[in-house]
């Protein structure tokens, strides 16, 4: 099914706010990682929202990362094709006012479906100007792009700031509608409670309360804007449940899939590591492949395409799992189509 662009994404996130579902918007850093992902959407006949940030981008771009997020987004392009369901790429967190060249490459490429601008670490009245700025540059361009961006604080240390006060870390929902009214902004990240990166899940005072709060004060008020919860590894099947029943449909998600891509390769390695590493008192004569020694290491163990497929198959368990728990599989808006 195609690679669709805002507008499409817009239903897609309607759809799931009347149905009471929920996606987790999942960040991508690595391509097993992303076929993994596609697999078990597909799979479950969920539609899929990867995610790429900057230093994603620059990573697949070799420290470009203009070329990288092209190069991302040529990739999802052509493998949605190959699957039964909606695919969808929104960049995640472009921080202004330093990444403002990566938002102009963002626009000037059109090849996004949304775009998360973040200067949620500015004083209000400074975040609703730098949004306000990203918003009518995005809507500048050719392609339909929805834009999220964030108010209140995620917990953990971002841009080097560290909030000791514990109500700065939620959104307050009348500053919200303010936000959206003054901002334009299609998606709305609200601070919850949770928090980013790999504390996540200690000692977390997560609030679907606030989340209601916030949801029903931009209802009220007549906007029609998701809402968005970041730093979601670390929450229990509970915890998102009850953000979903508080009208929350996206949740990012990153963490989790690194720790499963390295888990999966550890464990292959180190089960594997007597068919990869010569034992004691073979010469480690890698240059002839140990042509001198009766030992030989096995294809089977380090061709890099057998850790890639077992990496893309504990992906896509983990991606239908997690379909499954926020109710988006079988949801797909691109069923029978
Ligand atoms: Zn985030």
């Amino acid at each position: 099914m195609p690679y669709d662009d805002g507008a499409a994404l817009s239903t897609v996130y309607s759809a799931a706010r009347d149905g009471g579902y929920g996606f987790f918007a999942s960040n991508v850093t690595h391509f097993d990682i992303l076929l993994g992902l596609l697999r078990g959407a597909d799979r479950v006949s969920a539609d899929a929202v990867l995610q790429v940030s900057r230093d994603s981008a620059a990573f697949y771009g070799d420290g470009d990362p203009a070329v990288g997020l092209e190069a991302f987004c040529a990739y999802l392009d052509r493998f949605a094709e190959r699957t039964n369901v909606g695919v969808f790429c929104n960049v995640d967190h472009v921080h202004l006012p330093d990444q403002r060249d990566f938002l102009d490459a963002v626009v000037e490429s059109g090849v996004a479906s949304s775009v998360m601008v973040d200067a949620s670490d500015r004083p209000f009245e400074e975040n609703v100007e730098r949004v306000s700025e990203a918003v009518a540059r995005v809507r500048d361009g050719d392609r339909e792009m929805l834009v999220e961006a964030e108010l209140g604080r995620v917990a953990g240390t971002e841009s080097g700031v560290e909030t000791v006060a514990e109500d700065a870390f939620y959104t307050d929902p009348e500053r919200a509608v303010e936000f959206v009214e003054r901002t334009g902004v299609d998606l709305l990240a609200v601070s919850v409670g949770t928090r980013h990166g790999v504390a996540s899940g200690r000692d977390l005072d997560v609030r679907p309360d606030v989340a209601r709060d916030v949801d029903e004060a931009l209802r009220d008020a007549g906007h029609d804007v998701p809402l968005v919860v970041h730093g979601a590894s670390g929450l229990s099947d509970e915890q998102v449940e009850a953000l979903l029943g508080a009208g929350v449909p996206k949740f990012n998600k990153n963490t989790r899939y690194q720790y499963e891509y390295a888990r999966t390769a550890a464990d292959f390695y180190h089960e594997h590591a007597d068919a990869i590493r010569p034992p004691e008192g073979v010469d480690d004569d890698r240059g002839s492949m140990f042509a001198g020694a009766d030992w030989s290491p096995e294809k089977t163990s380090f061709h890099p395409h057998v850790v890639g497929e077992a990496v893309r198959d504990r992906l896509a368990d983990v991606m239908a799992d997690l379909s499954e728990a926020t109710g988006s599989a079988g949801q797909s808006r691109y069923i029978d189509r």
